[in-house]
């Protein structure tokens, strides 16, 4: 089947502003190359994980894809349509009804002075759905009902800030979810919630995308929660995918050796990773993505790292077992 998204080779480079001494200098423009070259594709009803440490592009990936931010270069499409062509604010209008996002931080993204009604009519009023107060309503009601925030009349005239922190992300839920979206862009919208709490909202993100069919991009920096949630991974590291494939293979067979750091470096041990657990966590912090270092870019960190091969070629990430796709020289021999 065709894939809901489609990503080729993205790239987003942010311009450094240079001061003065450095353009008298002739010094050539720096950029931060946020995203360097991306591509991935998201079956229907699938869940699509993007994890790495902050500053791996993953977050700029999801703006991308939600065209909050336009690319460098690279294209997007959804359900076949380019939406890198997507110009009028018409075109944009139907995207953002098609696309949703889920945030980290539900009471940021929500309007304080919003009853929960208003918040999720909000949505109604802007794309024109429900022609009477009493469709909206209903509307509401079920999408409220969906989430689990029963009965919904005790809730639909609290404010934001007289729920829990998963009550507000449950409505966060909903809110994205009213428009009868095809694709959900959801970034780390657990990580701020209770430890108790969070896996209750990702069983209820799962259960959502069975009944209704929703498509997940969920980006995280923690792969103990996208191993429970993704069927498919895909590993960042400044910028790039170091690797891919399906969540259980990843994890049960991390082949790149920032995979293997990072499930070294889970808080709640993986039980059946011990043997990865014991291997020396990585080095150092990331580099930043003004001065990526040349060759393998994740070279100065690596445990594996052979001079005179790492340090000046970039490697490709090729399919190195079936699905499984891996951008380090020494795949397979490490
Ligand atoms: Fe490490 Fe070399 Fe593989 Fe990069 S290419 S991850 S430096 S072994």
């Amino acid at each position: 089947a065709e894939p809901i998204l489609k990503v080729v080779n993205l790239k987003k480079y942010f311009p450094i502003r240079r001061g003065l001494l450095a353009s008298l200098r002739g010094e050539s423009e720096k950029y931060v190359r946020a995203v360097d070259g991306v591509s991935f594709e998201v079956h229907k009803q699938e869940v699509f994980a993007l994890v790495g440490e902050s500053g791996c592009g993953k977050t700029t990936t999801g703006k991308l894809v939600m065209k909050l931010l336009e690319p460098t270069e690279g294209k997007i499409y959804l359900e076949g349509q380019d939406v890198t062509e997507l110009k009028t604010k018409e075109e944009i209008k139907a995207y953002r009804r098609k696309v949703q996002m889920i945030f980290q931080d539900p009471f940021s993204s929500m309007n304080p002075r919003f009853r929960i009604y208003d918040v999720l009519e909000e949505p109604l009023l802007i794309h024109g759905i429900g022609e009477t107060r009493a469709e909206r309503e209903e509307l509401i009601y079920k999408a409220l009902e969906m989430v689990k925030i029963v009965p919904p009349e005790d809730y639909v005239h609290r404010f934001p800030h007289m729920l829990s922190g998963g009550q507000r992300q449950r409505v966060a839920i909903a809110r994205a979810l009213i428009l009868n979206p095809t694709f959900i862009v959801a970034d780390e919208p657990v990580s701020m919630l209770d430890v108790s709490i969070r896996a209750e909202i990702l069983e209820l993100m799962k259960e959502l995308k069975e009944k209704m069919g929703v498509t997940y991009l969920y980006i995280t920096h923690d792969l103990s929660t996208a191993r429970y949630f993704a069927d498919w991974i895909a590993v960042m590291y400044l910028g790039r995918i170091v690797e891919m494939g399906p969540a259980k293979e990843v994890i049960d067979n991390p082949l790149h050796p920032y995979t293997r750091a990072l499930l070294a470096a889970v808080p709640e041990p993986i039980p059946e990773r011990k043997d990865i657990i014991k291997e020396v966590p990585i080095k150092g912090e990331v580099p930043s993505a003004v001065n990526i270092p040349p060759g393998c870019r994740f070279h100065p960190r690596c445990l594996y790292f052979k001079k005179g091969l790492c340090d000046v070629e970039h490697p490709k990430l090729v399919e190195h077992e079936h699905n499984h796709w891996v951008e380090c020289h020494l795949v397979g021999k490490i």
